[in-house]
């Protein structure tokens, strides 16, 4: 699957979604190894300007797209 970006050029997942830079939320008892429950992912839907709540951003800059900075 071809990834997405938004606006910003973070990665954009669902909550099933999985990558090697995945690391464990402080807040889940039992972290499954998704975006959902990783330190790097926001699935607040207000601030990603998003439509549903099931897909959010990867914010771990590694995985975000390279954007040109205009000069
Ligand atoms: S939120 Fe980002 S770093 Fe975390 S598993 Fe998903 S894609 Fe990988």
């Amino acid at each position: 699957m071809e990834n997405k970006y938004n606006e910003d050029g973070y990665l954009v997942v669902r909550e099933n979604h999985c990558c090697e830079h995945w690391e464990p939320d402080d807040g889940a008892l039992v972290p499954m190894r998704e975006c959902w429950c990783c330190k790097w992912s926001k699935f607040n839907a207000e601030e990603s300007r998003l439509i549903s709540e099931s897909i959010g951003i990867c914010i771990y800059e590694g995985n975000r797209e390279n954007i040109e900075v205009c000069r």
